[in-house]
């Protein structure tokens, strides 16, 4: 079996939680770009090629400005993501905007930032419309498809389109192109996202079929030029040792092969490839830290550790599996099975049930793995609880805080009360 091996010593780590307490959430500098290399080197066959990271996964601009050193662009779903996108600098083509039930105002805000609008659903090519009032169409949009039924190769079903809110039907797509050529859009590129956290170097070679026969369908039979393809995101990460981990060399070639078989011979050897990886750009290279603070055997043996599901919802919300390394004890036999819980009032709070870990003490530090993406950003403050902070280890081994931790001030932010004889603490800096 495969071994998972913090990105830390737990001497390292000790220095750093005795600057910044427990919980918090650490990301490793050099594996974020040792990985971005090997993304673009996967697709260097392609010159257009683009990854426009999925701000949703990690919506810290300290790591999103690393991936941007690499050319990346990001991937925005909301109003607030797009603040964001524009208070790093970005605008235009480095921001792709796909969202869904989208409320009109942020049709109009990507509108005005210049970002490639991915439409969801063939109504909105009418509600884009309203939305900017009258202003020129942009030069160049994007269709969400959904291709409905399972969505399968050889090895195995990805997952099932049909069941799925997104994207629209492929009559539909052609239909909405039709309408976006008359209304004076150029360029329309096609996406889609049809399955989440794959294990299999065929997913993305698979999409890519289904889009560039669609890609193909648009230019010829619609007239309207097919700059890019966007293959979203959904490309997993090995969240357990034994699971074997993507390569993305072989997704890359796959994809090629694809492109090579369809649409060069169609005459579009000059559409670019586009991505939206989260996961696959940060899951494993962000962890969270936690520290035991109480042991607890009833039917069960308890490790209470100083993070909650408010720091890491993922355990709770599907079951997902997070690798736990007691630090110091990386080598130590897993004789004893633990249920490793937080403190909200809530029996499913847990980062794991009946996990094998050696034998685990009050005082020990946890370090939880893959937790960069879909990580942090889907904590929330139930029970009062508050998001940790996240701190970047920098490749020279230096440290650097680029979220504080949430204060007891930022709770009472939008409340109209203060806590009583309490004067709140200003985060520290
Ligand atoms: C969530 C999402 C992504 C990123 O998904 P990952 O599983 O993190 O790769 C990309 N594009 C869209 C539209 C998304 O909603």
């Amino acid at each position: 079996m495969a071994q998972k091996r913090p990105f830390v010593t737990r001497d390292q780590l000790e220095a750093i939680v005795s600057r910044y307490p427990t919980p918090l959430y650490l990301y490793d500098e050099a594996g974020i770009r040792a990985n971005v290399r090997r993304l673009l080197d996967a697709f260097a066959w392609n010159p257009g090629f683009r990854e426009y990271f999925a701000v949703k996964a990690t919506p810290n601009p300290a790591l999103i400005a690393i991936l941007q050193e690499y050319g990346c662009g990001v991937d925005c779903s909301s109003e607030t993501e797009l603040l964001l996108a524009e208070a790093m600098g970005m605008r235009d083509s480095d921001i792709m905007f796909s969202s869904n039930d989208t409320p009109l105002a942020e049709f109009a805000q990507a509108h005005r930032l210049g970002a490639i609008v991915n439409l969801d659903d063939l109504t909105h090519v009418d509600a884009f419309v309203r939305a900017i009032g009258g202003q020129p169409m942009p030069d160049t949009m994007s269709l969400r498809l959904n291709p409905g039924g399972d969505f399968a190769c050889a090895n195995g079903i990805f997952g099932s389109p049909e069941d799925a809110k997104f994207g629209l039907t492929e009559p539909q797509a052609i239909e909405a192109a039709v309408r976006l050529r008359d209304l004076g859009v150029r360029n329309l590129a096609v996406h889609a996202l049809l399955a989440s956290n794959t294990l299999t170097n065929d997913y993305y070679p698979a999409l890519a079929r289904l889009l560039f026969g669609l890609a193909v369908r648009i230019q010829r039979e619609v007239g309207i030029h097919v700059p890019f393809v966007n293959l979203s995101g959904g490309v997993g990460v090995a969240y357990r040792p034994e699971e074997p981990d993507n390569d993305i060399v072989a997704i890359g070639e796959g994809v090629r092969r694809a492109y090579e078989e369809i649409l060069v011979p169609a005459g579009m050897g000059d559409v670019a490839i586009c991505t939206e990886l989260g996961r696959f750009m940060l899951a494993p290279y962000g962890a969270l830290v936690t520290r035991v603070i109480h042991e607890k055997h009833t039917y069960h043996d308890y490790l209470g550790v100083d993070a909650c599901a408010a720091n890491l919802m993922r355990p709770m919300l599907y079951d997902a599996y997070h690798h736990i390394t007691v630090m110091g004890k990386e080598d130590a036999p897993a004789t004893h099975a633990y249920d490793v819980t937080g403190m909200l009032c809530e029996n499913s709070d847990r980062l794991a049930s009946a996990r094998a870990l050696p034998e685990t003490r009050v005082g020990d530090l946890l370090f939880v793995h893959d937790c960069g993406a879909h990580g942090h950003s889907m904590g929330y403050t139930y029970n009062g609880r508050l998001r940790s902070a996240e701190v970047l280890l920098c490749e020279d081994g230096s440290t650097r805080l680029i979220r504080r931790a949430e204060t007891p001030a930022d709770y009472f932010a939008t409340l109209d009360v203060l806590p009583v004889g309490k004067r709140l603490k200003r985060a520290r800096p």
